[in-house]
């Protein structure tokens, strides 16, 4: 899709940079401001990652923010990914091209003249080839009104350089994974806090992709609650609808007691007992919970005993049984 861009108004040249928050994208602002033009950043935010960093770049720079919500975005792309998965359940090229086109509609809804990433070419093996770029590029439907100024020496001219919004002679020719001229070019801007990486994207990380993979298995991607409780807990498939979460310290224990929602059942120990909150979500049968009781004895402190007493909460009603604590065995069948 082409986006119909607004002829220049005699507004001042405007730039919606792209924000993860890594020196990158501070870089490609940087270059930007030295040349006159009116930065504003735009992030995003979901469960699978924050906008903090960015947030903190963009008060470091003295730029104003745009702040946008991802989260159906990239569950309808871990649905139906187009160009694939990168090394976990990151739909790197999809969600890229993605995030660029929102750039470009906020781009046409608020009057920026273009948009610009800190990409560098070759810096990430799948989603920074030049055909790649090329790729997020055409499917944003931005085209050419993208810009990429740490390489844009190195790629074909774009709009904001050939109409003369842009001086292609202070732009950089950047290549590959050495972070070294980055640094370089963050002296010569005088940056005084240099982020180490953008703030990390949940998807990427094996153990949370293992959760994610069964979560889509399961047809449950859309369920808000299942993704908010990725980021606590040994998680437990006990049915293609049934899961039990188990707290691994206080704070974990806390968060799975205020997380239960109508239908769910929480478990414990008795009062006397160390043991974790089990959270069990969605249509629990009586086999599905004597099952989830047994975990939450299998991780109390009295995990050798024969049999544990567990109570059981479901709304107002409470009750209790008596089970033997699951075994290696059960864990290794269940665990996610
Ligand atoms: S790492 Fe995560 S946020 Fe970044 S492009 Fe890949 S899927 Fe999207």
């Amino acid at each position: 899709m082409v986006h119909p861009f607004p002829m220049n108004t005699g507004k001042p040249i405007s730039a919606l940079v792209m924000m993860s928050g890594g020196l990158d994208s501070m870089l490609a602002a940087c270059i930007l401001k030295a040349q006159g033009i009116a930065v504003t950043g735009l992030c995003f935010e979901s469960p699978f990652f924050k906008a903090d960093k960015a947030r903190a770049a963009a008060v470091q720079l003295g730029i104003p923010l745009i702040v946008e919500d991802f989260t159906d975005d990239l569950i309808a792309l871990v649905e139906h990914p187009k160009h694939g998965f990168g090394g976990n359940i990151n739909p790197c090229i999809d969600c890229h091209a993605n995030m660029i086109r929102r750039a470009g509609l906020i781009l046409q809804r608020d009057g920026f003249s273009f948009v610009a990433t800190g990409e560098v070419l070759n810096q990430r093996p799948m989603s920074q080839t030049k055909k790649n770029l090329n790729v997020v590029a055409e499917e944003s439907g931005l085209k050419d009104r993208l810009l990429r100024p740490l390489s844009a020496k190195l790629l074909p001219e774009t709009e904001p350089e050939r109409l003369g919004w842009v001086d292609r002679s202070r732009l950089l020719d950047l290549n590959g994974r050495s972070r070294k001229p980055q640094y370089k070019v963050a002296e010569e801007f005088a940056l005084t806090s240099v982020p180490t990486s953008a703030g990390g994207c949940k998807l990427t990380e094996p153990n949370y992709a293992e959760k994610m993979w069964d979560l889509r298995r399961n047809g449950q991607l859309r369920n808000p609650q299942a993704i908010a409780l990725l980021r606590i807990g040994r998680h437990f498939r006990l049915s293609p609808t049934v899961k039990a979460i188990v707290g691994r310290d206080a704070t974990e224990n806390q968060t799975l007691t205020h997380s239960i929602q109508p239908g769910d059942t929480v478990m414990n120990t008795l009062p006397a007992i160390p043991g974790p909150t089990v959270l069990v979500t969605g249509p629990a049968g009586e086999r599905d919970l004597e099952m989830a009781a047994r975990l939450c004895a299998r991780y109390s402190d009295v995990r050798t005993a024969p049999e544990v007493e567990i109570i059981l909460t479901a709304g107002p009603s409470t009750r209790s049984l008596m089970v033997a604590p699951a075994t290696d065995l059960d864990v290794d069948r269940l665990k996610i």
